[in-house]
């Protein structure tokens, strides 16, 4: 358990260092910004969608390792998905990081957002693990207001 805890941590801080669609997009039909007050991490998400299903994705912003991991797994997972498929992912992502995860489900389905499954037990984290997936469902709605984790 403790080799796998240290791979998930390798895991989040190369994302953290490289983070992967860590670009303004050109071409964004929906923008949304999240703020998380607790912690100070901002995030602008753009992402492009096309027929109901998100063909693009790019963020901006600051915050801290997990946050900014967090984003970077979100904007991986998310490319290609319908906006139903990215809103269960988040609600997997949710209880999984709150540790909410129900009998049955298997985590595996979350691929390598399996990661973050060490944030339940840093409960003011959740916060940050959950920014760019509530921003994202802020850009998908198209309210384009930012969100706050408070
Ligand atoms: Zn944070």
């Amino acid at each position: 358990m403790s080799d796998l805890r240290e791979l998930y941590q390798q895991v989040i801080l190369d994302h953290s260092k490289k983070p992967r669609n860590f670009r303004t997009l050109e071409g964004a039909n929906r923008t949304a910004e999240g703020h998380n007050p607790l912690c100070g991490d901002e995030i602008t998400l753009y992402l492009q969608v096309e027929d109901d299903v998100i063909r693009a994705v790019g963020f901006q912003g600051s915050g801290c390792a997990i946050s900014r991991a967090s984003a970077s797994m979100m904007t991986d997972s998310v490319k290609g998905k319908t906006r139903a498929e990215a809103e269960r992912l988040f609600e997997r992502f949710h209880d999984l990081v709150t540790g909410e995860t129900d009998e049955g489900r298997d985590p595996a389905d979350l691929g390598k957002l399996a990661v973050f499954s060490g944030v339940k037990e840093f409960p003011v984290r959740v916060k940050c693990a959950t920014l760019s997936w509530h921003t994202l469902r802020a850009a998908l709605e198209g309210k384009g207001e930012t969100v706050s984790t408070e």
